[in-house]
């Protein structure tokens, strides 16, 4: 696949957007969960981080958006740029202005609000009330069955209608990097391509690029243009789609033929380390 030609701020693609330079990550101060990770976002980039259950790959989305701090992790070395600018330094709420949005692990919605409600209380970043009119119908454009539901709670949408809020409730701060954590979790396959198939939309038409966290391969590096695999805090391939999809062994303990991954012979894999080595 190829990259959009610009993003949504008229940058041309191609450029860097995000620069992680051999990042670590220590918990409690002791923990080292993140242990040199290198990883790049170009431009209007969809980018796939792929790897096994406590692999890292929260984390490194978490030292992205500065919310390590609230579960007492830190980044201990290493350095992060977005469009040009040291990150570390500045605190979540200002990442945001700068146009990081972090959809976390687990759908999380205002529950007892509707759609148009949590999608409005993610505005708070914007006071021009027509302006988030605007936005607010941008996100039911993306997302028409938020719409349909609109009179609804957002507690008693659909494990997949939640998972779309959520990411329209980030695209409402008008993110140029939009950071999803395992959107595809416990969805039905069918919910998963739909969902997906406009995550791919929002990043080729909408020109937001996209940093893609997954357990689920198959999806993932099926709109992805660039992927990693993360393996126990560090990155162990890194390749086009094309090429890691291509990899006899993503293929054998990633891909599983086509299936769901199997983690569990993942272990056999981690036996053979050929990438570490
Ligand atoms: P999952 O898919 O299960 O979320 P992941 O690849 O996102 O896995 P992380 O959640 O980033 O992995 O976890 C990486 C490592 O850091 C794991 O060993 C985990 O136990 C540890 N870890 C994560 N969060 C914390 C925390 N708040 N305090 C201490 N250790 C943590």
């Amino acid at each position: 696949m190829t990259a959009h030609a610009t993003d949504n701020t008229g940058t041309p693609a191609g450029e860097k957007l995000l620069e992680l330079n051999n990042v670590e990550v220590l918990y409690d101060n002791v923990a080292l969960a993140i242990k040199g990770v290198s990883i790049d976002v170009v431009q209007g980039g969809l980018v796939a981080l792929l790897g096994a259950n406590g692999a890292g790959k929260s984390t490194i989305l978490k030292s992205i958006s500065g919310l390590l701090s609230v579960e007492r992790g830190r980044v201990s070395r290493g350095g992060t740029r977005f469009a040009g600018a040291d990150l570390l330094g500045l605190a979540p709420p200002e990442r945001v202005r700068r146009g990081i949005a972090h959809v976390l692990e687990g759908r999380r919605v205002f529950e007892h609000l509707t759609p148009g409600e949590n999608l409005l209380a993610a505005a708070s970043m914007h006071r021009d009330k027509r302006h988030v009119t605007e936005l607010t119908e941008k996100v039911f454009a993306w997302f028409p069955r938020l719409k349909e539901r609109a009179r609804t709670q957002a507690g008693y949408l659909s494990g997949g209608e939640q998972q779309m809020l959520a990411i329209g409730r980030a695209l409402m701060t008008e993110p140029r990097l939009l950071m999803l954590d395992e959107p595809s979790l416990g969805l039905s396959p069918l919910l998963v391509d739909e969902i997906f198939d406009i995550v791919r939309r929002i990043n080729q038409e909408g020109g937001v690029s996209v940093l893609l966290v997954e357990q689920n391969a198959v999806a993932a590096l099926g709109i992805a243009h660039h992927a990693y695999l993360v393996e126990n805090g560090r990155v162990v391939m890194a390749g086009t789609a094309e090429a890691v999809q291509a990899n006899p062994d993503v293929q054998e303990f990633y891909l599983g033929g086509g299936h769901q991954t199997d983690y569990h012979a993942v272990k056999h894999y981690r036996r053979r380390k050929r990438w570490l080595s």
